[in-house]
């Protein structure tokens, strides 16, 4: 099933302690974009500057995205982000965000950006998100992603969102700010009383968690000696996350169907962070992706051996 996504498409200036890169294309949507176009169709929304080259748009077009919904706005320019990871590659700090040509932006949406089945909204501003998922009426599957800052000014109109998704893909972090819940099972609780249906709590380095109202399901990140830049992670987890839903969507969020899509997000995610920006997923291979799908399936695995443990009297239980 065709996805459709609405989120920034950028340039990110970002350091991390393997090196930097001033200007490279980046943003939620091109990241998601990437890894959900192994799956099926993705429609792009969203506006670039004048500064966005024909170079870019053929990347964002990889894997045969249809990118008729990315406006150029003339004398524009694109949404530019800035950032910088310390030695502890989960905590990285934002330097500069402009979201220049996103500021005034209305989106139109093409009637097959309209018709498709599944939409995510990555993170942009949620009234944009709003918009996008009104004129979607069509979508049986809507996933979302925000981030701190518009938690924190924008609260209102993103709790309006998470009103209208059937799933919240959120760090933990950004799930503990939403809901004011100290635990990331009651904040997903929380969260699944607004609507919702799904969470997943992204955690990093350290993996994600889904939690619905039957499951609860953690996944450990694709273990990695080599970290190079983690900007679009999570983006890139959603992509492969969501991509296997739409594939799936007419049997139903099935807790298997879910579990599947945890480990190809994690999968893809895990090949994001092995270069600088959209450099790696660009010419990854599906052979590179099954390989990990299938380690992970491994590594979640085990035989649990029958075992008398003692109680307080010294006996076995
Ligand atoms: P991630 O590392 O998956 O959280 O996503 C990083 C991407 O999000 C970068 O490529 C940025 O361009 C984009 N980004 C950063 N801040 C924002 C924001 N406030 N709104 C939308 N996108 C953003």
């Amino acid at each position: 099933m065709a996805v459709t996504v609405v989120g920034s498409i950028a340039f990110d200036a970002v350091k991390t302690p393997s090196g930097e890169r001033e200007r490279m294309l980046g943003g939620a949507a091109t990241h998601f974009a990437l890894a959900a176009s192994f799956f099926d169709t993705v429609h792009v929304v969203g506006p670039v500057g004048d500064d966005f080259t024909d170079a870019d748009m053929a990347i964002l077009a990889t894997r045969g995205t249809d990118v008729s919904d990315v406006e150029r706005v003339a004398g524009g320019r694109s949404f530019f982000w800035k950032g910088e990871y310390g030695w502890d590659l989960n905590d990285r700090e934002t330097l500069d965000t402009q979201l220049n040509v996103f500021e005034h932006f209305e989106p139109k949406l093409s009637d097959a950006s309209k018709a498709a089945d599944v939409l995510f909204l990555a993170n942009i501003q949620p009234e944009l998100q709003l918009d996008v998922r009104r004129q979607c009426e069509a979508a049986r599957f809507v996933a979302m992603d925000s981030m701190n800052l518009w938690i924190d000014i924008a609260r209102d109109a993103l709790v309006r969102v998470i009103e209208a998704v059937d799933c919240v893909i959120l760090n933990d972090a950004e799930l503990r700010q939403l809901t004011g819940k100290p635990n990331v099972l009651t904040a997903a609780r929380e969260v699944i009383a607004w609507g919702p249906s799904v969470v997943v709590a992204k955690q990093g380095g350290y993996g994600a968690a889904l939690i619905t109202a039957g499951d609860v399901f953690n996944i450990p990140a694709f273990p990695m000696e080599t970290v190079v830049d983690p900007t679009g992670a999570g983006d890139t987890f959603a992509g492969g996350f969501v991509g296997f839903v739409a594939r799936h969507v007419d049997s139903g969020l099935t807790r298997d169907v879910l579990r599947n899509a945890m480990a190809y997000g994690t999968a893809l995610a895990s090949h994001n962070v092995e270069e600088f920006g959209t450099e790696r997923v660009e010419r990854l291979q599906p052979g590179e992706i099954h390989a990990r799908v299938a380690d992970l399936a491994d590594m979640t695995r085990f035989d649990a051996p029958a075992l008398d443990l003692r109680s307080a009297s010294g006996q076995p239980a």
